[in-house]
């Protein structure tokens, strides 16, 4: 197929994706559209994998090396606003992360690889369900995800509206962060407004230790160290005019190192409780890690950069860019394989709307670019 005829069919696809989004576990007909695509390529595809992936595998020559290509598939529970003509038909759901041009560009890049056939190994293309609440790339893995498709590396990306079209970002190391979710409950002795020094006010504890924390970031961390810690709700008991006996504090951190992730759950639980126990009050500190920081091994990093030099040329193309302090599942598969995630730059010149507004749309001019990226980096990688 020429380059246009392609671009016209992702742009169609694409669209098609965008009017049918579907949300975590819930990417059936996604899925199957997907599956049917590359059943047309000729692909031995599997379905239902950790739920609603798909899987497919393309071989050429007699090489032995395997390499995996991820796109995530599903939408987010927002109102699309936008009127254009291929707007959400599901109510409360919305394409706004571009999830939708990540299975386009996935299934472009399969269509040329299919064509050209110009590799020699295998490459394997992995459709995920529910990247956002970060449960898809673990679900696919807990159903035997690389024990029946196995590879040696795994390669994958997220569109970047903040950047320029078609730059491509990565880098060596942690490219996006870790979250973490924490819940600081603090009990002390409530009482009437009038007479605190009857009670045990948990809010002073609450105060102090919202403050405290950020020394965490200023005092504990490496100042070249990016670390996040937002406290982002507090709960009392709530009445205007008494000192209340509890306070919940909830938030969320992020770093880009696993041992930047254990110092600050180490640090926060000690600082928490070292300030409750200096005020008589008593502390629960609990902490969950939800995501991984995603670390991009070194030579996976090398292979993207050349393919990502002979796509869109060296002046467009950043090997060590600054991490993207958002999240991504795609940590998970790194903990067991090496590979490369890399953002790929999709601003749009008229409008920068960013992702997880309700006024998202993909860009579709750099649908291309990705399939592209892809092709080269399995004819690059798979020589
Ligand atoms: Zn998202
Ligand atoms: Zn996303």
């Amino acid at each position: 197929m020429d380059s246009r005829d392609l671009k016209k069919q992702l742009i169609i696809w694409r669209h098609m994706l965008h009017q049918n989004p579907e949300t975590a576990f819930e990417e059936k007909k996604t899925a199957e559209f997907v599956a049917e695509k590359l059943k047309e390529l000729g692909m031995e595809v599997h379905t239902g994998i950790g739920g609603t992936g798909v899987v497919a595998s393309l071989s050429a020559g007699d090489g032995k090396a395997v390499i995996g290509i991820r796109a995530d598939m599903d939408a987010i529970n927002l109102k699309e606003l936008s009127d254009h003509d291929h707007v959400s038909k599901n109510a409360g759901k919305m394409h706004g992360c571009g999830h939708d041009g990540h299975t386009a560009t996935l299934l472009g890049a399969a269509v040329l690889l299919a064509e050209t056939k110009n590799f020699n190994g295998t490459v394997r293309f992995f459709f995920q369900p529910a990247e956002e609440p970060g449960h898809g790339a673990k679900a696919m893995m807990d159903d035997g995800l690389f024990e029946k498709y196995p590879v040696d590396e795994i390669y994958g990306l997220h569109n970047a509206p903040f950047l320029p079209a078609g730059v491509i970002h990565t880098r060596t190391g942690g490219i996006m962060a870790s979250e973490d979710n924490f819940k600081i409950r603090i009990t002390g002795q409530g009482g009437h407004a009038s007479s605190p020094h009857q009670g045990i006010d948990p809010l002073t504890s609450a105060s102090q230790i919202y403050l405290a924390l950020q020394t965490i970031v200023s005092r504990n961390g490496n100042p070249l160290h990016p670390i996040v810690i937002s406290c982002t709700e507090w709960h009392t008991d709530g009445a205007h005019n008494a000192i209340p006996t509890h306070v919940e504090i909830l938030g969320d951190t992020r770093s880009c190192s696993k041992e930047d992730q254990i110092l600050i759950e180490n640090r926060m639980r000690e600082v928490s409780q070292g300030i409750c126990t200096m005020n008589g009050a008593k502390c629960e500190f609990d902490y969950t890690h939800e995501f991984n920081p995603v670390l991009n091994d070194k030579n996976c990093v090398d292979t993207v950069i050349r393919a990502a030099i002979q796509t869109v040329g060296k002046e467009k193309v950043d090997e060590n860019c600054e991490p993207w302090m958002a999240s991504e599942d795609f940590a998970a598969y790194l903990n067991q394989v090496p590979g490369c995630f890399l953002l790929l730059g999709s601003g749009k010149t008229e409008e920068n709307i960013p992702l997880h507004n309700a006024m998202f749309d993909y860009n579709d001019e750099v649908l291309m670019t990705g399939a592209e990226l892809w092709k080269n980096l399995v004819e690059e990688r798979l020589k």
